[in-house]
Formats: C-alpha cells, sequence, structure tokens
C-alpha cells in the first residue's frame, strides 16, 4: 500500500499532490506556510520563446503536452480559473534583437509563437517591436490560495515545519510522528540545502526582486518585456520585474534594489504617474546546469526529492510530478539522465575532489 509524505507546497509539492490524487495514491503534505516563498513572488509566467536568439524553450513541446491538460484539470479540481493565455510585446531595442527576431520568426517551428504583425496596444513604446504569442500565465497566489484550502479541510495539508529528526526508517517503512508512509518527497526549494537526506545537491540559488506598481490610466492585458517584465494582475496593477542575484545575504527585499527598479520603470513609462504599492522577494531553486533535479535517495530509496525548477517551474512541475509518481508506482522506473538527480550529485562529487 503506498502512502506519500510530501514535504513543501509550493509548485512542486503542489503538482505532486494533485498527480498522487489523480492516481489515487493517498497522501500528506507539509509546509511551513513562509508568506515569501518564489511559488508565491512568481509571475507565473510561461514563455516559449528563450534567450536573446528567440529559440524554443528547452522541451517545450513536450512539456506543453503535459502542463496544458494538468493545469485545466488542476482548475477544474480548484473551481476557479488561474490560467490565462498571454502575448508578450518585445520592443526592438537594438537592430541585433530586431534581426535575431525577424531570423527566428521565419523558422516553421516557431510559427506559432512569434509575430511581427502590428497590434494595437496602450503600451507609451516608440520602437518596432515583435510579439511573442500563445504564452501562459498562471496565477499562482490564487491557485496556492484554492488548492491550500481544499487540502487543509481534509486534513491533507498540514501548516508547520517537516521535523528530519523526526524521521524514523524501519524495515523499508518511513515513519514520522507515529504515523507509517511507503515515501517521503522532499519539494522544498532552496530550503533543501539544510535537508540532512539531500544536502549533496548542488544548488545555484539566485535572488529576484520585484515591484507591485499602480499606474494610473494604463490598462493593457498584453504584456511588455522592455528591460523588466511588465504584467498586469488587476485592473492598473502590475507586477514588474525581476532580476538575478547570484550574491545575497538573505531573502529579504533590499531598498537599493526597489530604488533602482523604480528609476527603471519611470524610465520606461515616462508620462504615467506611478505608485509602488508592494516589494517582494524571493530565491530561486536554481541547478548547477539550469536544469531540474528529481530522484531517489542513494541508500534510502523511498526517500525522493524534486528539486532545481529554476526560473521555469510552471512549465516544468507536472511533468516532474507525472516523473515522481512514475518513480512511486514502479521500482525500476529510472527518470531521463537530463533531468535525474544522479547527474546533480556525480557533479558535487567530482567539484569536491577537485578543491
Ligand atoms: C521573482 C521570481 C520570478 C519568477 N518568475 C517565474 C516565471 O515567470 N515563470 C516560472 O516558470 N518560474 C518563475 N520563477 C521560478 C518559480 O517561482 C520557481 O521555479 C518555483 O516556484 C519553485 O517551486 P518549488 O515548489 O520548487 O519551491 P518553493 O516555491 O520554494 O516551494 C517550497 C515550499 O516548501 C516549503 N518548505 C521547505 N522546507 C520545508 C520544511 N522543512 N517543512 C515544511 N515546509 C518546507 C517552503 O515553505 C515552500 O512553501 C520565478 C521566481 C522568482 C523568485
Amino acid at each position: 500500500m503506498k502512502n506519500v509524505l510530501v514535504v513543501g507546497f509550493g509548485l512542486a509539492g503542489i503538482c505532486l499532490c494533485r498527480e498522487l490524487e489523480k492516481n489515487s495514491i493517498p497522501f500528506e503534505c507539509f509546509d511551513e506556510g513562509l508568506k515569501s516563498t518564489p511559488s508565491k513572488v512568481s509571475s507565473g509566467l510561461i514563455n516559449p520563446i528563450t534567450g536573446r536568439r528567440f529559440q524554443l524553450a528547452w522541451n517545450y513541446l513536450q512539456l506543453f503536452q503535459v502542463f496544458e491538460p494538468f493545469y485545466r484539470d488542476l482548475e477544474e479540481r480548484c473551481g476557479t480559473r488561474f490560467v490565462t493565455q498571454i502575448e508578450i510585446i518585445h520592443p526592438f531595442t537594438s537592430a541585433e534583437i530586431q534581426n535575431n527576431f525577424a531570423i527566428s520568426a521565419l523558422d516553421p517551428l516557431h510559427e506559432d509563437y512569434l509575430s511581427v504583425t502590428y497590434k494595437v496596444h496602450k503600451w507609451p513604446i516608440s520602437e518596432d517591436f515583435g510579439i511573442i504569442k500563445n504564452g501562459f500565465r498562471l496565477d499562482l497566489r490564487k491557485l496556492i490560495d484554492a488548492y491550500s484550502k481544499l487540502l487543509i479541510d481534509s486534513n491533507l495539508l498540514n501548516i508547520e515545519k517537516f521535523d528530519y529528526k523526526k524521521v524514523k526508517i524501519e524495515d523499508n517503512i518511513l515513519k514520522y510522528k507515529n504515523r507509517d508512509y511507503s515515501h517521503i518527497v522532499f519539494c522544498e526549494g532552496t530550503k533543501i540545502t539544510s535537508n540532512p537526506f539531500f544536502n549533496n545537491i548542488p544548488m545555484v540559488p539566485a535572488k529576484g526582486e520585484v515591484l507591485i506598481i499602480e499606474v494610473e490610466g494604463l490598462d493593457e492585458t498584453m504584456i511588455l518585456k522592455k528591460d523588466l517584465y511588465f504584467m498586469r494582475i488587476g485592473p492598473n496593477i502590475y507586477w514588474v520585474g525581476s532580476n538575478y542575484q547570484w550574491d545575497f545575504e538573505d531573502s529579504k527585499p533590499t531598498a537599493s534594489r526597489k530604488d533602482e527598479f523604480y528609476q527603471r520603470i519611470i524610465a520606461v513609462l515616462p508620462d504615467f504617474k506611478v505608485k509602488v504599492l508592494d516589494h517582494w522577494a524571493a530565491i530561486r531553486p536554481t541547478s548547477h546546469d539550469r536544469k531540474p533535479y528529481i530522484g531517489r535517495h542513494k541508500i534510502h530509496g523511498n526517500m525522493m526529492v524534486i528539486n532545481g525548477l529554476g526560473t521555469k517551474g510552471c512549465s516544468l512541475s507536472p511533468f516532474l510530478a507525472q516523473e515522481a509518481a512514475r518513480l512511486i508506482l514502479q521500482n525500476d522506473y529510472i527518470v531521463d539522465r537530463d533531468i535525474n538527480l544522479e547527474r546533480g550529485v556525480e557533479f558535487a562529487k567530482k567539484r569536491a575532489q577537485k578543491t
């Protein structure tokens, strides 16, 4: 009989809980209920196109086949809509960007995703622009609120910190607080570094900060990517961000970054009255090679991890949840080397040998 304990109710844990429900595998989840996590701070964007050369994101078509029906099902389960289809306006701020965009738009692989056809919009930009089409945005706060209420009401989600010291392993059964579990899956984001069972995973965490602003008289649903992302999250209200900080003291928002972002916002919207409503920050769980990690503990094979979602958690999580369910259901299941935890552990070993 399977009975799974999920640690962490961020995007990775949420998708795993739903995948377990769909497979009728009993589970229970623990989350310490922090106010500011990457899953709560994220813009929730799924951008099919990536990089300076405007290429299709890694494994995008395969991931799309999984995440699109997965999130539609989760909307049904939660009784609320949190997914919207979006378009991103990309002003050509240099000849190189315009050239790269035009070349990529000619590739038949990109015809559903890139367009150089003019579209009416309200953004104050003077440059020509291209449009990234058929992306998605997940309102993650709405999802977390709705799904956590359902699971709390069914006593499946406990808002409390998981205590590693209380885990006991007897005859392959995992015991936690007088309950027996067949598996524990850790979906802890950057907190994995304090986990004594999986502290050998090479993480390269990247802090990101975000301003929530009100812009008087500007209501535009198309997303603008000019210097920062400007994404409407309510009438005249925008999520604006973000940045990548590899050196930081803690996960808190910093005053200097707030000033810097404000100046950058004013440079894009010089003729609008901009009011800062909020300032958020969180640390992305990024891996050494920017790909996710999923796998079993080397000795205790029924302890598992899903991590390294990095900057692409929204498109990756449903696929990783399906892979985790396969690992739980099939003892001999092996995940692809590209995303396998093993490659991270090997990398960490080699790095330690060199120093
Ligand atoms: C500014 C910013 C913008 C982003 N924008 C995007 C975007 O547009 N698109 C995209 O795809 N991704 C984006 N991301 C990345 C995305 O948010 C992450 O990849 C994803 O949210 C990671 O989810 P997670 O579940 O792995 O980790 P987390 O969100 O960190 O969730 C882990 C959870 O585990 C809990 N936890 C940890 N340890 C314990 C314990 N011992 N006991 C109990 N609970 C515990 C934590 O409290 C937390 O709730 C962004 C991130 C940031 C910071």
